[in-house]
């Protein structure tokens, strides 16, 4: 028996497929799902943060190693990951999907599941969207929106020379998942980093309230290029510690040099920020359990160097001239 695809429901169906309601409706909507737009009332004096990502089959998952439940899941948790960063707690979410008519109806409600999952997980409420046939490949595109206190919001701006530089979490699990995949092997650890990763929202929400943070970002296209991407334009530099930098169980035991695997990276979706060095216990204190590693610190030129123990210095991979070369992986 070959598999039902969407061509053979009508729009309204597959529209239903996304919209069919997971939580509670939040009294602040005016106008829900189903209208021409939607409407909401931002909660009193609040900023709301907006942010947009798209996931294309082929270029940012390929169905073979995503299984449909995850693509939706990571479809709504790399926009939170932004949100994250600027220290946002989120609420609502628009979806647009152009789906292929040969699309099977089980990838459809698959990645309809996971993006209902993920939303019910961090409380985000699904209030519109759209969906289009295509001639292309699958496109999943996700706009997010949080509230936030004015003068909480995290930015790209604020890093001074001497702060230290910290992250969250563990860097490099994503690019060795999908190192592995392109050589048929798996690790369930960084398989699952790479397809489903988790956004670091509460973290986020605990920096941006701690007023500790001079600037922040998440970590999506590796800690070299996301670094630089950091502090360049404002003409500083980073002196990283290759041996701070944290690596996982999974990672170090994958045969990759850990340190490279991690500085390239791309896709970890942790939090990267700088604050002052002394403020390490308000700092943990703001991330609960997630673990806060100090890795560098800002240096007042525009130099990204890893700088050893024994006052040897080479270049921090993942230069903008690096990176040419691996563009199209993304
Ligand atoms: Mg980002």
């Amino acid at each position: 028996m070959t598999d039902r695809t969407i061509a053979e429901i009508g729009e309204a169906e597959l529209i239903a497929r996304f919209a069919e309601r997971a939580i509670a409706p939040f009294p602040e909507v005016i106008v829900e799902n189903g209208d021409d737009a939607a409407a909401f009332l931002p909660r009193n004096g609040l900023a709301v943060v907006t942010t947009t990502d798209a996931l294309v089959e082929g270029v940012h998952f390929e169905l073979y190693f995503s299984d449909p439940r995850s693509v939706g899941r990571k479809l709504v948790s790399v926009n939170l990951s932004d949100l994250a960063a600027m220290g946002a707690e989120p609420r609502y979410m628009l979806l647009s999907a152009c789906l292929p008519r040969s699309t099977p109806l089980r990838v459809v409600e698959g990645i309809a599941e996971g993006v209902r999952s993920r939303c019910a997980e961090f409380r985000v409420h699904l209030f519109g969207g759209n969906v289009s046939r295509t001639s292309g490949p699958i496109v999943l595109s996700a706009t997010l929106l949080g509230e936030i206190a004015p003068d909480r919001v995290m930015t790209r701006r604020g890093s001074v020379a001497g702060d230290a530089i910290w992250v969250t979490g563990s860097l490099g699990d994503a690019r060795a998942g999908l190192e592995l995949v392109r050589t048929g092997k798996r690790d369930e650890a960084l398989t699952r980093a790479l397809v489903d990763p988790t956004p670091r929202v509460a973290e986020g929400i605990g920096l941006a309230k701690s007023g500790l943070v001079h600037a922040a970002c998440d970590l999506s296209d590796g800690l070299g290029r996301d670094l630089r991407r950091l502090l360049m334009p404002l003409g500083l530099g980073a002196e990283i510690d290759p041996r701070a930098v944290p690596i996982s169980r999974a990672l170090l035991a994958s045969g990759l040099d850990p340190v490279t695997t991690a500085v390239e990276g791309g896709e970890d979706y942790e939090l990267l920020f700088t604050a002052p060095i002394d403020r390490r216990d308000d700092l943990a204190r703001a991330l609960g359990s997630t673990a806060l590693t100090l890795i560098g610190r800002v240096v007042d030129r525009p130099i990204f160097e890893l700088v050893e123990a024994e006052g040897e210095r080479a270049p921090l991979p993942g230069g903008f001239d690096h990176f040419a070369h691996v563009e199209d992986r993304r």
